[in-house]
């Protein structure tokens, strides 16, 4: 196939869901392991068609949900001597007392950007201020971060400034399946393996022996992706398959993977609804220190310090695919895009705003 309207064919489609549920025989749950695919999933209506012995389960693959209470209450601390450049869904996601939306309101100077350059831009145009780029994403969004900080240091910018909040998605997923989820095989991320290639998943498959398949995000990608993931929990098999061949290669993107490793390090990284996973996020290089606004206004980020979740938000079993969002009490009640409770349900890769933008607002059916 050349062409992406060819990726949504009906006909192939139906034959697909067909053979999935021919072969569905034994039930089991999958999770999807990228906000993308969830919002996909909704929007080609697929949990709704797949065989009743396939729960489709949502991971902690939305970069703004994992961010931790604690992180964005730094972040609402410094917008009282910094200007703050976030993504917008960064924006709206509570902290224990505010928010970054609520802060601006108040006069802190919060700016919506959509790219690290954005970031960098503003601090270049106004050399009276210091600028903090809120710098949250997975592998996907880092080269562009590392590439941003390469930047800056060549310029000798010296008011801008990074607060790190960059995850890695592998060892996420071995702490899922090292918990008693009862994941049998894993939707891997299309955007994440771009540049991480298909083999770091090679040691979860064999490890923990989960089956695991790399997917895209049209139509026929998904359900090649879950039908190759039926076939191997049927054989009882435990591989690495990639579905997204055009995009994902088996050692991924070597120069993206060099940027990052010049400009930041693996440390331990505290995840919402997780905990603090041990070699699952990225801290800035002493080469690139001077860009690190942990060190320049002296705020201890990795210091995790308890804070008390937003009353009744279930955002960390959403995360870990402990329940589904109909099942939080607050969910379209108290808990809405308008007014949400916490980030799954601000983020447009939440699980929450997902159910509830295509899941009519708690449709049992829904899987
Ligand atoms: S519905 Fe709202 S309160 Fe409930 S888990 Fe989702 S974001 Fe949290």
């Amino acid at each position: 196939m050349k062409f992406i309207d060819e990726f949504a064919n009906k006909e192939v489609a139906t034959g697909i869901i067909n053979q999935i549920n021919k072969i569905a025989t034994k039930k089991c749950t999958l999770m999807e392991v990228c906000g993308t695919h969830t919002m996909a999933l909704f929007r080609f209506g697929i949990r709704d068609i797949l065989s009743n012995n396939i729960n489709v389960v949502a991971g902690p693959g939305c970069p703004v949900c994992v961010i931790p209470q604690e992180m964005i209450d730094k972040v609402i601390e410094l917008a009282s001597s910094a200007v703050i450049a976030t993504y917008g869904d960064m924006f709206r996601v509570p902290g224990s007392r505010s928010s970054l939306e609520k802060e601006r309101a108040k006069g802190s100077d919060v700016r919506i950007i959509y790219s690290a350059q954005d970031a960098l831009q503003i601090a270049m145009q106004n050399p009276d201020k210091e600028v903090v780029f809120f710098a949250i994403g997975f592998e996907t969004t880092t080269p562009a971060t590392a590439y941003t900080l390469i930047q800056a240091k060549e310029k000798q910018i010296d008011n801008f400034f990074i607060l790190c909040g960059h995850k890695l998605i592998p060892p996420a997923m071995e702490t899922l399946c090292q918990g008693n989820l009862n994941i049998h095989g894993f939707i891997c991320p299309g955007h994440v393996s771009t540049i991480i290639g298909s083999a770091p998943y090679q040691e979860i498959a064999n490890r923990y022996k989960v089956p695991c398949v790399i997917t895209g995000f049209e139509p026929l990608d998904i359900l090649e992706g879950i039908y190759a993931l039926i076939r191997q929990i049927n054989t009882d098999r435990a591989d690495v398959e990639n579905a997204y061949k055009r995009a994902v290669r088996f050692y991924g993107n070597t120069l993206a993977k060099e940027v990052i490793d010049n400009v930041f390090k693996v440390v331990d990284s505290n995840w919402r609804g997780l905990g603090v996973i041990p070699g699952s996020g990225l801290a800035v290089r002493d080469e690139f220190i001077e860009f690190d606004a942990e060190q320049k206004f002296n705020i201890h980020l990795r210091q995790i310090e308890p804070v008390k979740p937003q009353p009744g938000c279930l955002c960390g079993d959403i995360l870990r695919g402990v329940i589904t969002p109909p099942e939080c009490t607050n969910f379209g009640t108290l808990c809405t895009p308008e007014e949400p409770l916490g980030p799954c349900m601000v983020s447009s890769e939440g699980t929450c705003a997902a159910y509830y933008k295509y899941g009519k607002k708690g449709n049992s059916k829904i899987k």
